[in-house]
């Protein structure tokens, strides 16, 4: 049985009908990895002797014949902004390169509870700032779909790690598509929850008013599995809420697709988009016409802001959480070389930061700045509030928002990276979500030239169990 193949459930009944041991599962992982990773790079520090000791514990539960958590010795990958305690935390910058996490982040406590199994941290853009995990001070990941082809970002680790399976789920974090992006690009399904659904305690801030953990993984409902595992209230995040559980059973939606409203926003299908990834677009959707659906076009006026928006508000946030990283407390320090605070603080971050991360303080401090303030940053916060306004008033009318993911698949490495415009442009579908603080979900719909496209499926607040449960129903038939 070629055990890395399985999706989560299969996993799980393996384990408990005793077909195979945690630790086998665990060592067929590690094996994996060590063959198919170098090629891939999709983790920058596998855990092994980690993975080994939680995989034997959970044989341990497994001897006694005590009940499993569905989570229960399934291996998995994190994205390394993610604290492991004892592990290290690069976030993809040198600044952070001997970092070793002095606690387990919100998520990680629960999947502990669960008893899930590390295999290691994976590669993202420095500090999740990117689209390609081009930007990794470590070097690139590869996309498993085509070695030539960028597995988007930041997140591309995780994606890559899941599509080559290297792991069985994946975390990813998402701030502007980070999650979403890299799972269309490799062809798995990724879920941005909503704002405040998921605990950011010890996730490495980028933009905190709209950073959110999200699994990643092979089948939507491995993704509903994971989600419930991680979801939830948490002390050390003040923004973090209990929400419903996603019922674990299989709701009848196909019934309940007959009625579902699913709005289009025309604004989302502008020129530039390539045609063939909107002719795939559009004929998934057709598919839940066919199920029943009623397709009604809608219109997000404001989504045409939402790029220059972000570009604002992301990066002031960013320049005010990455203003911790001065070579004294953490990582990187240039303190020896200097004999004046001042220059320890700008040789440190100006040889530890890399070129983007660079940028987006620049552009933070300067939105930010006295003079400039109302101008840039109090504006942007002005036009969220009515790109906010335009989901509301859409949600009144229907049930569920579909649309790409982005507008093209895959890119070639090198393709964009001296582009920043560009590569800002690949998160023109998902970052309205963010801003929004909305749940959506990526979903594998199909191909072009060989490539995979996914199909963005948008809720309103708290409604991740509804998007997991639509998306499955077109699942099954692609
Ligand atoms: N690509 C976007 C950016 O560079 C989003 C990144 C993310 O979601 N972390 O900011």
């Amino acid at each position: 049985m070629n055990l890395t193949t399985l999706t989560i459930t299969q996993t799980h009944q393996g384990l408990k009908d005793k077909k195979f041991s945690a630790l086998e599962l665990a060592n067929a992982y590690l094996d994996k990895i060590k063959q198919s990773d170098k090629d891939i790079f999709a983790y920058l520090h596998v855990t092994e002797k980690l993975a080994i000791e939680q995989a034997k514990k959970i044989d341990d539960l497994i001897f006694k014949n005590e009940k499993l958590p569905l989570l229960a010795g399934i291996p998995c990958a994190i994205k390394d902004n993610i604290l492991i305690k004892g592990e290290q935390s690069t976030a993809g910058s040198k600044i952070l390169e001997n970092y070793i996490a002095p606690y387990d982040a919100g998520v990680i406590k629960k999947l502990n509870k669960q008893g899930s199994v590390f295999l290691g941290k994976t590669n993202l853009d420095e500090f999740a700032m990117g689209s390609s995990t081009e930007n990794s001070a470590f070097g690139p990941t590869k996309n498993p779909c085509d070695l030539e082809r960028v597995p988007g970002g930041s997140s591309g680790g995780s994606a890559a790690a899941v599509a080559a399976d290297e792991c069985a789920f994946a975390l990813g974090s998402d701030t502007g598509g980070s999650v979403r992006l890299p799972a269309s690009f490799c062809g798995v399904v990724g879920l941005k929850p909503s704002y405040g659904a998921v605990s950011r305690n010890g996730l490495i801030a980028f933009a905190s008013s709209l950073d959110q953990i999200g699994p990643i993984t092979k089948t939507v409902e491995d993704a509903k599995i994971v989600f419930n595992a991680i979801r939830g209230r948490d002390e050390m995040d003040s923004t973090s809420v209990e929400i419903n559980p996603a019922s674990a059973k299989t709701t009848a939606w196909q019934s309940k697709i007959q009625n579902l409203r699913i709005g289009v926003p025309k604004e989302y299908f502008v020129k530039g988009i390539n045609p063939e990834v909107e002719k795939t677009i559009r004929s998934a959707i057709k598919q839940y016409e066919k199920m029943g659906a009623k397709i009604k076009e809608i219109s997000l006026p404001h989504t045409k802001y939402a790029l220059a928006v972000y570009y604002i508000i992301s990066p002031s946030e960013a320049s005010a959480n990455l203003a911790r990283f001065d070579g004294i407390k953490y990582g990187y320090s240039e303190s020896k070389n200097q004999d004046n605070l001042l220059d320890v603080y700008l040789q440190t971050r100006g040889k530890g930061f890399g070129k983007e991360v660079r940028r987006r303080i620049m552009l933070g401090i300067y939105a930010l700045s006295a003079g400039y303030y109302d101008a840039y940053y109090l504006k942007a916060q002005k036009v969220r509030t009515r790109i906010i306004e335009d989901f509301n008033k859409a949600f009144q009318d229907i049930d569920v928002i579909m649309a790409p993911v982005s507008p093209t698949t895959a890119f070639k490495l090198g393709e964009k990276v001296d582009d920043p415009i560009t590569m800002y442009l690949s998160d023109i579908f998902t970052i309205s979500v963010n801003l929004a603080g909305l749940p959506a979900l990526s979903l594998p719909c199909g191909k072009v030239d060989n490539l995979p496209v996914g199909l963005q499926l948008i809720g309103n607040v708290f409604e991740e169990e509804k998007i997991l449960d639509i998306a499955r129903e077109l699942e099954y038939r692609v």
